[in-house]
Protein backbone atom coordinates (compact mmCIF):
# COMPACT_ATOMS: atom_id res chain seq x y z
CA UNK A 1 0.00 0.00 0.00
CA UNK A 2 2.69 2.33 0.52
CA UNK A 3 3.92 1.64 -2.68
CA UNK A 4 1.02 2.14 -4.31
CA UNK A 5 0.63 5.52 -2.48
CA UNK A 6 3.39 6.71 -4.34
CA UNK A 7 1.99 5.96 -7.53
CA UNK A 8 -1.62 5.92 -7.72
CA UNK A 9 -3.97 8.43 -5.80
CA UNK A 10 -4.52 7.61 -2.67
CA UNK A 11 -3.28 4.18 -3.73
CA UNK A 12 -6.48 2.68 -5.40
CA UNK A 13 -7.89 2.45 -8.77
CA UNK A 14 -11.46 3.04 -7.32
CA UNK A 15 -12.19 5.22 -4.00
CA UNK A 16 -13.80 2.39 -2.09
CA UNK A 17 -10.72 0.03 -2.19
CA UNK A 18 -9.23 2.39 -0.04
CA UNK A 19 -10.76 1.47 3.29
CA UNK A 20 -11.65 4.83 4.40
CA UNK A 21 -15.21 4.02 6.11
CA UNK A 22 -13.49 1.38 8.03
CA UNK A 23 -10.23 2.03 8.48
CA UNK A 24 -7.86 0.15 8.64
CA UNK A 25 -5.08 -1.10 5.14
CA UNK A 26 -6.93 -2.66 2.34
CA UNK A 27 -5.82 -5.79 1.50
CA UNK A 28 -3.95 -6.80 -1.80
CA UNK A 29 -5.52 -9.68 -3.31
CA UNK A 30 -3.62 -12.36 -5.23
CA UNK A 31 -6.62 -14.82 -7.03
CA UNK A 32 -9.55 -15.60 -6.88
CA UNK A 33 -11.04 -19.17 -6.53
CA UNK A 34 -15.47 -20.06 -6.87
CA UNK A 35 -16.65 -18.02 -3.29
CA UNK A 36 -13.05 -17.62 -2.17
CA UNK A 37 -10.46 -14.02 -2.47
CA UNK A 38 -6.57 -14.98 -1.35
CA UNK A 39 -4.64 -12.10 -0.44
CA UNK A 40 -1.23 -11.78 -0.86
CA UNK A 41 -0.38 -13.56 2.10
CA UNK A 42 -2.26 -16.56 0.90
CA UNK A 43 -5.30 -15.84 3.64
CA UNK A 44 -8.23 -16.76 2.34
CA UNK A 45 -11.99 -15.11 2.46
CA UNK A 46 -15.54 -15.63 1.17
CA UNK A 47 -16.21 -12.64 -0.71
CA UNK A 48 -19.52 -11.09 -0.55
CA UNK A 49 -17.96 -8.34 -2.61
CA UNK A 50 -17.26 -10.06 -5.87
CA UNK A 51 -15.85 -7.41 -7.64
CA UNK A 52 -18.71 -5.24 -6.62
CA UNK A 53 -21.29 -7.61 -8.06
CA UNK A 54 -20.36 -9.23 -11.71
CA UNK A 55 -18.99 -12.64 -10.09
CA UNK A 56 -22.38 -14.15 -9.66
CA UNK A 57 -21.11 -17.47 -10.98
CA UNK A 58 -18.10 -17.21 -8.24
CA UNK A 59 -14.27 -16.19 -8.92
CA UNK A 60 -12.42 -17.87 -11.94
CA UNK A 61 -15.27 -19.70 -13.12
CA UNK A 62 -14.94 -22.85 -15.77
CA UNK A 63 -17.24 -21.70 -18.20
CA UNK A 64 -16.55 -17.61 -18.13
CA UNK A 65 -12.50 -18.86 -17.93
CA UNK A 66 -12.76 -20.94 -20.86
CA UNK A 67 -15.10 -18.83 -23.04
CA UNK A 68 -12.14 -15.43 -22.19
CA UNK A 69 -8.83 -18.55 -23.12
CA UNK A 70 -11.03 -19.38 -26.58
CA UNK A 71 -11.24 -15.70 -27.87
CA UNK A 72 -8.08 -14.69 -26.49
CA UNK A 73 -6.03 -16.62 -28.87
CA UNK A 74 -7.61 -15.73 -31.63
CA UNK A 75 -6.92 -11.97 -30.68
CA UNK A 76 -8.14 -9.57 -28.33
CA UNK A 77 -10.11 -6.84 -30.16
CA UNK A 78 -10.64 -5.92 -33.71
CA UNK A 79 -12.52 -2.66 -33.74
CA UNK A 80 -15.20 -3.91 -36.17
CA UNK A 81 -18.10 -5.97 -35.96
CA UNK A 82 -18.28 -9.67 -34.23
CA UNK A 83 -21.05 -12.14 -34.65
CA UNK A 84 -20.69 -12.36 -30.85
CA UNK A 85 -21.60 -9.21 -30.02
CA UNK A 86 -25.00 -10.00 -31.53
CA UNK A 87 -25.27 -12.88 -29.46
CA UNK A 88 -25.33 -11.10 -26.35
CA UNK A 89 -26.99 -8.44 -27.66
CA UNK A 90 -29.91 -10.88 -28.43
CA UNK A 91 -30.16 -12.39 -25.30
CA UNK A 92 -29.98 -9.27 -23.29
CA UNK A 93 -33.14 -8.27 -25.69
CA UNK A 94 -34.54 -11.41 -25.13
CA UNK A 95 -33.93 -11.23 -20.78
CA UNK A 96 -35.60 -7.85 -20.57
CA UNK A 97 -38.40 -6.91 -23.40
CA UNK A 98 -38.75 -3.31 -22.58
CA UNK A 99 -34.75 -3.05 -24.36
CA UNK A 100 -35.55 -3.01 -28.29
CA UNK A 101 -32.17 -2.19 -29.03
CA UNK A 102 -29.11 -2.15 -27.29
CA UNK A 103 -25.19 -0.59 -27.54
CA UNK A 104 -22.20 -2.15 -25.68
CA UNK A 105 -20.01 0.31 -23.72
CA UNK A 106 -17.33 -0.14 -21.38
CA UNK A 107 -18.68 0.54 -17.84
CA UNK A 108 -21.70 1.24 -16.00
CA UNK A 109 -20.42 5.22 -16.07
CA UNK A 110 -20.55 4.92 -20.19
CA UNK A 111 -23.65 3.29 -19.96
CA UNK A 112 -25.32 6.17 -17.63
CA UNK A 113 -23.75 9.08 -19.15
CA UNK A 114 -24.85 7.80 -22.65
CA UNK A 115 -28.62 7.16 -21.88
CA UNK A 116 -28.80 10.78 -20.29
CA UNK A 117 -27.69 12.40 -23.13
CA UNK A 118 -29.79 9.97 -25.52
CA UNK A 119 -32.70 10.81 -23.27
CA UNK A 120 -32.38 15.04 -23.66
CA UNK A 121 -31.51 13.76 -27.43
CA UNK A 122 -34.91 12.18 -27.92
CA UNK A 123 -36.75 14.83 -25.67
CA UNK A 124 -35.03 18.03 -26.57
CA UNK A 125 -35.23 18.81 -22.67
CA UNK A 126 -32.03 19.42 -20.24
CA UNK A 127 -33.15 18.93 -17.07
CA UNK A 128 -33.13 15.37 -15.11
CA UNK A 129 -34.50 13.90 -11.26
CA UNK A 130 -31.98 11.95 -9.92
CA UNK A 131 -32.15 10.76 -6.43
CA UNK A 132 -30.49 11.45 -3.07
CA UNK A 133 -28.11 8.42 -2.58
CA UNK A 134 -28.50 6.48 -5.82
CA UNK A 135 -24.71 6.00 -7.79
CA UNK A 136 -25.05 6.59 -11.29
CA UNK A 137 -21.09 6.27 -11.79
CA UNK A 138 -19.26 9.68 -12.36
CA UNK A 139 -20.55 11.56 -15.15
CA UNK A 140 -20.70 15.56 -13.99
CA UNK A 141 -24.93 15.75 -14.53
CA UNK A 142 -25.01 11.99 -11.96
CA UNK A 143 -22.38 12.86 -9.28
CA UNK A 144 -24.44 14.91 -7.96
CA UNK A 145 -25.77 13.71 -4.24
CA UNK A 146 -24.32 10.29 -5.16
CA UNK A 147 -23.99 7.51 -2.75
CA UNK A 148 -21.06 4.72 -2.68
CA UNK A 149 -17.62 6.44 -2.64
CA UNK A 150 -19.19 9.77 -3.27
CA UNK A 151 -21.42 9.15 0.41
CA UNK A 152 -18.56 7.76 1.88
CA UNK A 153 -16.28 10.37 1.59
CA UNK A 154 -18.82 13.22 2.31
CA UNK A 155 -18.25 14.68 -1.49
CA UNK A 156 -21.97 15.62 -2.06
CA UNK A 157 -20.86 17.60 -4.77
CA UNK A 158 -17.60 16.90 -6.34
CA UNK A 159 -15.47 20.01 -7.52
CA UNK A 160 -15.05 19.99 -11.15
CA UNK A 161 -18.58 19.65 -11.87
CA UNK A 162 -19.91 22.86 -13.29
CA UNK A 163 -22.45 24.55 -11.44
CA UNK A 164 -24.00 25.29 -14.76
CA UNK A 165 -24.37 20.97 -15.08
CA UNK A 166 -24.84 20.19 -11.75
CA UNK A 167 -28.19 22.72 -11.63
CA UNK A 168 -30.27 20.17 -14.42
CA UNK A 169 -29.54 17.81 -12.47
CA UNK A 170 -32.98 17.86 -9.71
CA UNK A 171 -31.99 15.72 -6.26
CA UNK A 172 -35.45 14.19 -4.76
CA UNK A 173 -35.53 11.64 -1.62
CA UNK A 174 -35.62 7.62 -2.79
CA UNK A 175 -39.06 6.40 -2.27
CA UNK A 176 -40.64 9.62 -1.84
CA UNK A 177 -42.97 9.83 -5.22
CA UNK A 178 -45.01 12.68 -3.68
CA UNK A 179 -42.00 14.67 -4.11
CA UNK A 180 -41.53 13.60 -7.73
CA UNK A 181 -45.00 14.65 -7.98
CA UNK A 182 -44.14 17.97 -7.37
CA UNK A 183 -41.12 18.52 -9.23
CA UNK A 184 -43.18 17.83 -12.14
CA UNK A 185 -46.01 19.99 -11.25
CA UNK A 186 -43.26 22.63 -11.11
CA UNK A 187 -40.70 21.84 -14.34
CA UNK A 188 -42.58 19.03 -16.12
CA UNK A 189 -42.07 20.02 -19.68
CA UNK A 190 -37.96 20.33 -18.98
CA UNK A 191 -37.77 17.36 -17.47
CA UNK A 192 -36.20 14.78 -20.50
CA UNK A 193 -35.69 11.47 -17.68
CA UNK A 194 -36.08 10.45 -13.89
CA UNK A 195 -32.83 8.17 -13.55
CA UNK A 196 -33.21 5.57 -10.59
CA UNK A 197 -31.73 2.54 -9.28
CA UNK A 198 -34.91 0.32 -8.96
CA UNK A 199 -33.23 -0.88 -5.91
CA UNK A 200 -30.89 1.29 -4.21
CA UNK A 201 -27.53 -0.25 -4.02
CA UNK A 202 -25.16 2.78 -3.18
CA UNK A 203 -26.27 3.91 -0.01
CA UNK A 204 -26.64 0.32 1.18
CA UNK A 205 -29.11 -2.46 0.16
CA UNK A 206 -32.96 -0.13 -0.02
CA UNK A 207 -35.89 -1.81 -1.67
CA UNK A 208 -38.15 0.18 -3.17
CA UNK A 209 -41.72 0.60 -1.83
CA UNK A 210 -44.63 -0.31 -3.38
CA UNK A 211 -45.63 1.56 -5.97
CA UNK A 212 -42.77 3.62 -5.77
CA UNK A 213 -41.58 2.32 -9.27
CA UNK A 214 -45.02 1.93 -10.74
CA UNK A 215 -45.80 5.61 -9.82
CA UNK A 216 -42.45 6.66 -11.71
CA UNK A 217 -43.44 5.52 -14.82
CA UNK A 218 -47.03 6.88 -14.67
CA UNK A 219 -45.73 10.69 -13.90
CA UNK A 220 -43.13 10.13 -16.64
CA UNK A 221 -45.19 9.05 -18.77
CA UNK A 222 -47.79 11.63 -18.25
CA UNK A 223 -44.96 14.51 -18.51
CA UNK A 224 -43.45 12.99 -22.05
CA UNK A 225 -40.23 12.47 -20.25
CA UNK A 226 -38.54 9.29 -20.32
CA UNK A 227 -37.64 6.73 -17.31
CA UNK A 228 -34.55 5.31 -16.92
CA UNK A 229 -33.91 2.14 -14.76
CA UNK A 230 -30.11 2.12 -13.71
CA UNK A 231 -29.67 -1.82 -14.03
CA UNK A 232 -25.93 -1.93 -13.85
CA UNK A 233 -26.64 -3.68 -10.38
CA UNK A 234 -29.18 -5.17 -10.56
CA UNK A 235 -29.50 -6.63 -13.66
CA UNK A 236 -29.32 -10.52 -13.95
CA UNK A 237 -28.33 -10.07 -10.55
CA UNK A 238 -32.21 -9.28 -9.00
CA UNK A 239 -33.90 -11.54 -11.68
CA UNK A 240 -32.89 -12.81 -15.10
CA UNK A 241 -35.58 -9.78 -16.17
CA UNK A 242 -33.43 -7.39 -14.02
CA UNK A 243 -35.75 -5.79 -11.64
CA UNK A 244 -37.83 -4.40 -14.12
CA UNK A 245 -38.88 -7.77 -14.53
CA UNK A 246 -38.87 -8.36 -10.70
CA UNK A 247 -41.36 -5.55 -9.91
CA UNK A 248 -42.88 -5.69 -13.34
CA UNK A 249 -42.37 -2.23 -14.49
CA UNK A 250 -40.89 -1.13 -17.99
CA UNK A 251 -38.80 1.80 -18.33
CA UNK A 252 -37.97 3.67 -21.49
CA UNK A 253 -34.59 3.26 -21.33
CA UNK A 254 -32.16 0.63 -19.14
CA UNK A 255 -28.68 0.75 -18.66
CA UNK A 256 -26.85 -2.51 -17.25
CA UNK A 257 -22.91 -3.79 -16.16
CA UNK A 258 -21.38 -5.65 -13.96
CA UNK A 259 -22.83 -9.17 -14.58
CA UNK A 260 -23.02 -8.43 -18.53
CA UNK A 261 -19.26 -8.87 -18.75
CA UNK A 262 -18.97 -11.36 -16.19
CA UNK A 263 -15.80 -9.68 -14.66
CA UNK A 264 -14.72 -8.13 -17.64
CA UNK A 265 -14.92 -3.90 -18.25
CA UNK A 266 -18.69 -4.06 -19.69
CA UNK A 267 -21.72 -1.28 -19.56
CA UNK A 268 -24.83 -1.59 -22.24
CA UNK A 269 -27.36 0.65 -22.79
CA UNK A 270 -31.08 0.35 -24.35
CA UNK A 271 -34.53 0.57 -24.45
CA UNK A 272 -37.53 1.46 -26.86
CA UNK A 273 -36.48 1.25 -30.52
CA UNK A 274 -37.33 4.48 -31.70
CA UNK A 275 -35.37 6.33 -28.58
CA UNK A 276 -31.99 3.57 -29.57
CA UNK A 277 -32.77 4.68 -33.21
CA UNK A 278 -31.27 8.22 -32.69
CA UNK A 279 -27.77 7.01 -31.56
CA UNK A 280 -25.21 7.01 -34.20
CA UNK A 281 -24.68 5.79 -36.89
CA UNK A 282 -28.32 5.51 -36.49
CA UNK A 283 -29.16 8.79 -36.17
CA UNK A 284 -27.56 11.63 -34.97
CA UNK A 285 -26.75 11.16 -31.12
CA UNK A 286 -23.26 11.01 -31.23
CA UNK A 287 -21.53 7.82 -28.78
CA UNK A 288 -18.29 5.45 -29.37
CA UNK A 289 -16.02 3.56 -27.89
CA UNK A 290 -12.82 1.97 -29.33
CA UNK A 291 -12.87 -1.35 -27.36
CA UNK A 292 -16.78 -1.35 -26.84
CA UNK A 293 -18.22 -4.59 -27.81
CA UNK A 294 -14.80 -6.16 -27.72
CA UNK A 295 -14.55 -9.96 -27.74
CA UNK A 296 -13.29 -10.75 -24.93
CA UNK A 297 -15.55 -9.25 -22.69
CA UNK A 298 -18.75 -10.17 -24.81
CA UNK A 299 -17.41 -13.60 -24.67
CA UNK A 300 -16.99 -13.93 -20.59
CA UNK A 301 -21.13 -12.07 -20.46
CA UNK A 302 -22.25 -14.49 -22.96
CA UNK A 303 -20.84 -17.41 -20.83
CA UNK A 304 -21.99 -15.71 -17.54
CA UNK A 305 -25.32 -14.83 -18.89
CA UNK A 306 -25.68 -18.58 -20.22
CA UNK A 307 -25.57 -19.88 -17.31
CA UNK A 308 -27.52 -17.72 -15.29
CA UNK A 309 -30.27 -19.13 -17.64
CA UNK A 310 -30.53 -22.56 -16.25
CA UNK A 311 -33.69 -23.31 -13.86
CA UNK A 312 -33.59 -22.26 -10.46
CA UNK A 313 -30.47 -20.12 -10.23
CA UNK A 314 -32.54 -17.02 -9.08
CA UNK A 315 -34.43 -19.18 -6.36
CA UNK A 316 -30.57 -20.59 -4.96
CA UNK A 317 -29.37 -16.67 -4.94
CA UNK A 318 -32.39 -15.68 -3.36
CA UNK A 319 -31.88 -18.57 -0.75
CA UNK A 320 -28.30 -17.92 0.02
CA UNK A 321 -29.01 -14.02 0.46
CA UNK A 322 -32.40 -14.68 2.69
CA UNK A 323 -29.82 -16.72 4.78
CA UNK A 324 -27.18 -14.44 5.57
CA UNK A 325 -29.77 -11.47 6.23
CA UNK A 326 -31.72 -14.22 8.90
CA UNK A 327 -28.36 -14.67 10.38
CA UNK A 328 -27.51 -10.69 10.46
CA UNK A 329 -31.02 -9.84 11.88
CA UNK A 330 -30.87 -13.02 14.60
CA UNK A 331 -27.51 -12.55 15.99
CA UNK A 332 -28.67 -9.18 16.58
CA UNK A 333 -31.81 -10.14 18.41
CA UNK A 334 -29.56 -12.51 20.26
CA UNK A 335 -26.88 -9.44 21.29
CA UNK A 336 -29.21 -7.14 21.84
CA UNK A 337 -27.79 -5.12 18.53
CA UNK A 338 -30.04 -3.02 16.72
CA UNK A 339 -30.31 -3.89 13.03
CA UNK A 340 -32.10 -3.79 9.81
CA UNK A 341 -32.04 -6.29 7.24
CA UNK A 342 -33.10 -7.18 3.85
CA UNK A 343 -32.69 -8.63 0.40
CA UNK A 344 -33.74 -9.68 -3.09
CA UNK A 345 -32.11 -11.82 -5.65
CA UNK A 346 -28.52 -11.91 -5.20
CA UNK A 347 -28.10 -8.87 -3.27
CA UNK A 348 -28.64 -8.07 0.79
CA UNK A 349 -28.48 -5.15 2.48
CA UNK A 350 -27.42 -4.89 6.29
CA UNK A 351 -27.53 -1.55 8.43
CA UNK A 352 -27.16 -1.24 12.38
CA UNK A 353 -29.71 0.62 13.11
CA UNK A 354 -33.05 1.13 15.11
CA UNK A 355 -35.36 2.08 12.07
CA UNK A 356 -35.66 0.67 8.67
CA UNK A 357 -33.71 2.03 6.33
CA UNK A 358 -35.51 3.43 3.33
CA UNK A 359 -34.20 6.32 1.68
CA UNK A 360 -30.19 7.78 2.10
CA UNK A 361 -31.00 10.17 5.27
CA UNK A 362 -32.37 6.88 7.27
CA UNK A 363 -29.34 5.16 5.39
CA UNK A 364 -26.58 7.75 7.01
CA UNK A 365 -28.05 7.11 10.83
CA UNK A 366 -27.00 3.90 10.75
CA UNK A 367 -23.95 3.31 12.62
CA UNK A 368 -20.84 3.50 10.85
CA UNK A 369 -18.75 2.99 13.55
CA UNK A 370 -20.53 -0.32 14.63
CA UNK A 371 -20.08 -1.51 11.08
CA UNK A 372 -16.56 -0.98 10.80
CA UNK A 373 -15.70 -3.19 13.83
CA UNK A 374 -18.43 -5.55 12.37
CA UNK A 375 -16.12 -5.43 9.21
CA UNK A 376 -13.23 -6.69 10.67
CA UNK A 377 -14.87 -8.61 12.89
CA UNK A 378 -15.65 -10.84 10.40
CA UNK A 379 -12.62 -10.10 8.02
CA UNK A 380 -9.90 -11.52 11.27
CA UNK A 381 -13.03 -14.62 10.57
CA UNK A 382 -12.34 -15.12 7.00
CA UNK A 383 -15.26 -13.22 5.75
CA UNK A 384 -14.92 -10.30 3.10
CA UNK A 385 -17.71 -8.03 3.40
CA UNK A 386 -17.77 -4.57 1.51
CA UNK A 387 -15.34 -2.23 3.38
CA UNK A 388 -18.55 0.48 3.77
CA UNK A 389 -21.93 0.27 5.67
CA UNK A 390 -23.33 2.29 2.39
CA UNK A 391 -22.67 -0.84 0.04
CA UNK A 392 -24.55 -3.93 -0.74
CA UNK A 393 -23.45 -7.10 -0.20
CA UNK A 394 -23.81 -9.65 -3.17
CA UNK A 395 -23.86 -13.72 -3.27
CA UNK A 396 -23.02 -15.84 -6.35
CA UNK A 397 -23.55 -19.32 -7.48
CA UNK A 398 -20.47 -20.88 -5.80
CA UNK A 399 -21.42 -20.00 -2.40
CA UNK A 400 -22.29 -23.70 -1.14
CA UNK A 401 -24.33 -24.64 1.70
CA UNK A 402 -20.92 -25.12 3.56
CA UNK A 403 -19.74 -21.56 2.68
CA UNK A 404 -23.47 -20.15 3.44
CA UNK A 405 -23.00 -22.17 7.35
CA UNK A 406 -19.60 -20.83 7.87
CA UNK A 407 -20.56 -17.57 7.26
CA UNK A 408 -23.19 -17.51 9.56
CA UNK A 409 -20.94 -18.94 12.21
CA UNK A 410 -18.71 -15.87 11.57
CA UNK A 411 -21.16 -13.62 11.42
CA UNK A 412 -22.31 -14.99 15.18
CA UNK A 413 -18.61 -14.81 16.32
CA UNK A 414 -18.36 -11.41 14.59
CA UNK A 415 -21.45 -10.15 16.16
CA UNK A 416 -20.26 -11.74 19.47
CA UNK A 417 -17.27 -9.84 19.91
CA UNK A 418 -18.84 -6.22 18.79
CA UNK A 419 -21.89 -6.40 21.43
N1 LIG B 1 -24.79 2.59 -11.74
C1 LIG B 1 -24.88 1.83 -10.65
C2 LIG B 1 -26.24 1.51 -10.10
C3 LIG B 1 -23.74 1.33 -10.03
O1 LIG B 1 -23.85 0.59 -8.93
C4 LIG B 1 -22.47 1.65 -10.58
C5 LIG B 1 -21.17 1.15 -9.96
N2 LIG B 1 -21.23 0.63 -8.72
C6 LIG B 1 -22.43 2.45 -11.72
C7 LIG B 1 -23.59 2.89 -12.29
C8 LIG B 1 -21.10 2.81 -12.36
O2 LIG B 1 -20.53 1.71 -12.94
P1 LIG B 1 -18.94 1.66 -13.21
O3 LIG B 1 -18.28 1.62 -11.89
O4 LIG B 1 -18.77 0.41 -14.03
O5 LIG B 1 -18.61 2.88 -14.00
Amino acid sequence: MKRAQTLIPGGVNSPVRAFRAVGGTPLFMSRGEGPYLYDLDDNRYIDYVLSWGPLILGHAHQAVVRAIAERTVRGTSFGAPTELESDLAARILDALPSMERVRMVNSGTEATMSALRLARGFTGRKKIIKFVGCYHGHADSLLIRAGSGVATFSLPDSPGVPPEVAALTISLPYNDLAAVKDAFAQFGEEIAAVIVEPVGGNMGMVLPKEGFLAGLREVTQAYGSLLIFDEVMTGFRVHYGGAQGYYGVKPDLTTLGKVIGGGLPVGAYGGRKEIMDLVAPAGPVYQAGTLSGNPLAVAAGLATLQTLAEEGVYERLEACSAQLVAAFLDAGKRYGIPVQGSYVGGMFGCFFAENPVTDYASAAQADKARYASYFHALLDCGVYMAPSHLEAGFVSLAHDDTVLATTCDAIDSAMRAIC
